[in-house]
């Protein structure tokens, strides 16, 4: 016999070799120390070290009361944007935890790409804190729904993962048969406003057996990143057309300019 036996037992080696491995990686997962998502030193605790957090920009008042993208300076309460005013979105209101920068975009792609599920916990509490006052009125969260394709490549939805969190913590449930992506829409990355606006036309709807968790009911729509708001807009409107009370929206980061008064 040669020293690998006869050729009949190689896949066998190889099957044991490939397991050894998986062994050792998960000994040095117990091993290693947690990786910051945004710079990857160790970190204890929560999967983000304090450098980059105090990078994070939280968003507090003075914001536009409809849209949230602060002011750079206080107008008095109940101010709306110029945007707001000009444009009125179908949403109630939108409120997000941070804005959407370098160390917010780390993140959510860590979340999103990376597996970094352990974030969801401490991005979930952001959301919250950021959407206290949407939660209080709040009788269900609706996760963005992936379409199905794009669910099952990423494996996850994480809107859907952040909702779970902030319904963890807040004790709001989640209604989740309440709206569906019925339409595959490309990446919205790279188009411009009108081009996402078109983009999201007719790609959400409340599926039939939805419709009991969506009729008269005050909803906050949850989803990790708000740029153009085309997302939330398309949602907004399926679930008023299909009776809904009324639509807040709860996002963890935003792209915002800051809003401009109308004073
Ligand atoms: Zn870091």
């Amino acid at each position: 016999m040669g020293e690998l036996g006869s050729i009949a037992a190689l896949p066998h080696l190889k099957r044991a070799g490939e397991s050894a491995r998986a062994l050792l990686r998960a000994a040095l997962d117990l091993a290693l120390p947690r990786l910051c998502a945004v710079c990857r030193e160790p970190v204890e605790g929560e999967g983000l070290c304090p450098a980059c957090w105090s990078k994070l920009s939280f968003i507090t008042r003075p914001y536009c009361e409809r849209l949230g993208i602060p002011f750079v300076y206080d107008p008095g309460p109940g101010i709306l944007s110029m945007e707001a005013i000009a444009d009125p979105p179908a949403y109630q209101r939108a409120r997000a935890a941070v804005r959407f920068d370098d160390v917010s975009r780390a993140l959510v792609h860590a979340l999103k790409y990376g597996d970094r599920l352990d974030l969801a916990p401490m991005m979930g509490r952001w959301l919250s804190q950021a959407g206290r006052e949407l939660l209080a009125e709040a009788d269900a969260l609706v996760p963005v729904p992936l379409h199905w394709r794009r669910h099952w490549a990423r494996r996850f939805n994480q809107s859907a993962v952040l909702a779970a969190a902030v319904s963890k913590g807040s004790g709001v449930p989640i209604a989740a048969r309440a709206l569906k992506r019925v339409k595959f829409t490309a990446q919205q990355v790279g188009l411009s406003r009108t081009q996402r606006a078109a983009n999201i036309q007719g790609a959400f709807r409340v599926p039939q057996d939805g419709k009991a968790e969506v009729e008269g009911r005050r909803l906050v729509l949850v989803d990790d990143v708000l740029t153009s708001g085309a997302t939330a807009e398309g949602c907004a409107k399926a679930l008023l057309r299909a009776g809904a009370g009324k639509v807040d929206v709860l996002v963890f980061a935003r792209v915002a300019e800051p809003g401009r008064t109308s004073i």
